[in-house]
């Protein structure tokens, strides 16, 4: 058993050699600087909270921001915390932080206050967005001359995707520019893991040729080479759904994966896997949007009676064993002859 120096009364414990209440006596628990900034993004309207950048609204990021430069005394435990912040003005606010503290043996509310004023300043992800940051670069080209609107479109489109996905979990993600160029886009990116990502999700999805350059732009503060990376990615004139020829024979190509694509024999229908390598071989004869729904007369098991798109004759085409019944059936008119395209597999 011990005792209290001030009042003398005998506690199991002492703090300072006081017991809890005269240790309590007078002592300011709680405190909150005279004033804190809040510093405020004027571009994303995010605010900067324990080094981070928040989107919350301007009371939230007083309150937070007050709890931020809270401190207790040493031998307080903070149980709980609460904040209310009090409009003075647009920029500055009174917050009002109250907090359940455990001292020693002893559970207690204290409070104290602070005006948290809103402080203007850019965040580092919108000056490098405003002033057109980039560490990477993607050249979409093709194999021809230029690229056309519709596959430039569809190719923005996908990197918007992968852009907006990558986004949500990192806020340095973002687009800096797009340039159109001779020849094609160029789309400079924030990041270069960015850029890489989208060189793969391309190459993957087109079974285009992708080749990557380095440039060293510089060091960073603590010597470390900067790069800038340009990721050539060469779209084929290939796409899913063109009749092609492989081989002196004429097919419809199915699929494009990571590591090649499936073409679909127009003869016998039987599907072949060829590499990466081997879609370069591939030689468009028809668009998948120049085949044409041509009306089916009539159906066994494995033949249609078609209505020739342009004669108006009938014709017998074979189909493969469980094509579904249909009132038109793709086919496509090649230097005359008309030909079944099978359903993509
Ligand atoms: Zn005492
Ligand atoms: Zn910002």
């Amino acid at each position: 058993m011990r005792f209290c120096v001030r009042c003398g009364k005998d506690v199991e414990e002492v703090i300072d050699g006081l017991c809890t209440e005269c240790f309590l006596d007078g002592r300011k628990l709680l405190s909150l600087p005279h004033h804190v900034d809040l510093q405020m993004c004027t571009n994303c309207g995010e605010f900067r909270i324990r080094n981070a950048w928040v989107p919350v609204s301007r009371p939230q990021a007083a309150e937070d921001v007050a709890i931020e430069h809270l401190s207790a005394i040493r031998e307080a435990e903070v149980l709980e915390v609460a904040a209310e912040a009090e409009e003075l003005d647009e920029n500055n606010y009174l917050v009002h932080v109250r907090a359940l503290l455990e001292v020693s043996d002893v559970t207690l509310d204290a409070e104290d206050e602070t005006v948290v004023r809103v402080k203007n300043t850019v965040c580092k992800r919108c000056s490098r967005y405003l002033g057109n940051y980039y560490e990477s670069i993607i050249q979409i080209r093709t194999r021809r001359k230029d690229l056309p609107p519709r596959l430039r479109r569809e190719v923005l489109g996908r990197i918007d995707g992968q852009v907006a996905a990558q986004a949500k979990n990192n806020r340095n993600i973002f687009i800096s520019k797009i340039e159109d160029v001779p020849g094609g886009v160029d789309v400079y990116l924030s990041s270069i893991q960015l850029g890489k990502a989208i060189a793969k999700v391309l190459s993957d999805a087109y079974s285009a040729e992708s080749k990557e350059a380095f440039k060293l732009v510089g060091q960073t503060r603590d010597g470390q080479d900067m790069f800038r990376i340009t990721y050539l990615v060469r779209l084929p004139d290939f796409h899913v759904g063109d009749i092609v020829r492989y081989a002196g024979g004429l097919h419809l190509l199915s699929r494009i994966f990571a590591s090649g694509g499936r073409i679909t024999a127009l003869a016998d229908f039987r599907d072949r896997n060829l590499k990466h390598t081997e879609m370069e071989g591939l030689e468009v004869v028809l668009g998948a949007d120049e085949l044409i729904d041509a009306v089916v007369v009539s159906r066994s098991e494995t033949e249609i009676q078609i209505l020739h798109p342009t004669t108006y004759e009938t014709i017998d085409l074979v189909v493969p064993a469980g094509t579904p019944a249909a009132e038109t059936a793709k086919v496509a008119n090649i230097d005359g002859t008309i030909l079944f395209v099978p359903e993509r597999m």
